[in-house]
């Protein structure tokens, strides 16, 4: 479910025309729905309402402040990878209690920053990352602050079924400690001084399309749990991660309620706090890329279309052969798409690479797609670009990074300006 529609043939973000903003900002600009953002959070806290639960919106997914305010004032926490996470969602004014941090590479000074800021847990990698916290943690208790709480990241050791690089929840990736070892790591550092040790934590992958791994990951994480609990140890919480699956296609995922209605009944009566962490389920289908067709060409039997947009504002087609959906954003009406998906094509479409411009081979948003005919200037979308679109772009190519534009309603605002070239040499001597 999102807020991007066409009407009479011309796209709207909620009740903003896409040209409309394409005009005024400029291209390439990523441009986010504030309803859908809210829709998906609201969906999620509800699913999980019968629990003590507390939702913490993966950062990395889409970090913006503009975003990450309008989620923390609709009760989100945050999950986060990294001290410029951290310094990003106070910014936001986010609830240092709901922040989770994970990363199997934490410096000193990233996690003094985070004890210093009081975040709910710190999702610990290794044992020799909870050894380090624990040293790090000791003045900090010793100055009358509070014992920081850490979960174990177990890795439950399911398969996953999504791209190799996406992959988390298998032993041999570099995440969390295997599952037979944290009775040990719980038996050598829970009972300490400096650190709470009383939680776990998993965190499968991203881009599964079924709750099935789910399930099993959670009932090999509860009998691990009641073993712990046998021997004395105090488990408070369990964090589930994210991966959920979004909508990259018309309706192929399990919805928040039915992801819930896996989990919930198997931890309902344990005791147990439930923290989630999705990124890409909140966030993709919020977001959608504007880039204006530059050039068209013919190469061979293939038809081009250089749009203004390139692999550095979105690399998940080269990256990972991921699918985008991808329309102009004004058509004939019988063009108007009534589903999103691989398969769509309208009698009369033409079959094209979108490429961007730049040097890479790599760089294409599709190859061989159906899509109504498109010329020089025509402004087109890509969809579903809310999720690792931004925040995975770069400077590549000298190229300045895209504005971002929060709808909301009938109107709305750049929450982050189009890049200069100022800004490309601005730390550079
Ligand atoms: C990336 C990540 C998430 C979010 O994943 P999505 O697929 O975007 O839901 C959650 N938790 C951790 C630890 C992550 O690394």
């Amino acid at each position: 479910m999102d807020f991007f529609n066409y009407n009479a043939g011309r796209l709207f973000a909620e009740q903003v025309e896409a040209e409309r903003i394409a005009s005024e900002v400029g291209t390439p600009a990523y441009v986010y729905s504030a309803a859908t953002l809210r829709d998906h959070l609201h969906k999620v806290q509800k699913a999980y309402e019968s629990l003590e639960t507390t939702v913490c919106f993966s950062v990395k997914a889409c970090g913006n402040v503009g975003i990450l305010k309008l989620m923390a004032a609709e009760g989100s926490g945050f999950d986060i990878v990294s001290g410029g996470e951290l310094y990003r969602v106070l910014e936001a004014g986010a609830d240092p209690s709901k922040v989770v941090y994970a990363g199997v590479g934490k410096t000193d000074r990233e996690i003094v920053e985070a004890l210093d800021a009081g975040i709910g847990y710190f999702n610990i990698e290794s044992e020799e990352e909870l050894a380090n916290l624990i040293q790090l943690a000791r003045p900090h208790v010793a100055a009358g602050r509070s014992r920081p709480r850490a979960a174990l990241r177990v890795n439950p050791d399911v398969d996953y079924e999504t791209h190799a690089f996406l992959r988390t929840g298998k032993k041999e990736t570099k995440f969390g400690v295997d599952i037979e070892r944290a009775v040990a790591v719980f038996d050598a550092y829970a009972d300490n001084p400096s650190v709470d040790l009383c939680a776990l934590h998993v965190h499968l992958g991203t881009g599964g399309k079924t709750i099935d791994p789910y399930v099993e990951a959670l009932e090999k994480v509860l009998v691990l749990i009641d073993r712990l609990r046998q021997k004395g140890h105090r488990i408070g919480a369990l964090d589930l991660g994210g991966g959920y699956g979004a909508d990259y296609e018309t309706e192929t995922v399990p919805s928040a309620a039915e992801y819930a209605a896996g989990i919930v009944p198997l931890i309902r009566g344990r005791d147990l706090k439930l923290i989630l962490e999705p990124g890409k389920s909140i966030c993709a289908n919020a977001g959608i890329l504007l880039t204006r067709v530059l050039y068209t060409k013919q190469g061979g039997s293939k038809r081009f279309v250089i749009v203004d947009a390139a692999m550095n504002d979105l690399i998940r087609p080269s990256l990972y052969d991921a699918f985008h959906f991808i329309w102009p954003a004004q058509v004939e009406p019988r063009f108007a798409p009534a589903v999103r998906s691989k398969g769509l094509h309208i009698e009369g479409s033409e079959v094209v690479d979108l490429v961007g411009p730049v040097c890479e081979g790599a760089d294409f948003l599709a190859k061989d797609r159906p899509i109504p005919h498109v010329e020089r200037g025509d402004l087109v979308a890509v969809f579903t670009a809310g999720a690792y679109g931004f925040t995975m772009s770069s400077n590549y190519n000298g190229r300045c990074r895209a504005a971002e534009v929060l709808v909301d309603g009938d109107t709305f605002r750049v929450v982050r300006r189009r890049e200069s070239y100022e800004d490309l040499v601005a730390l550079e001597r």
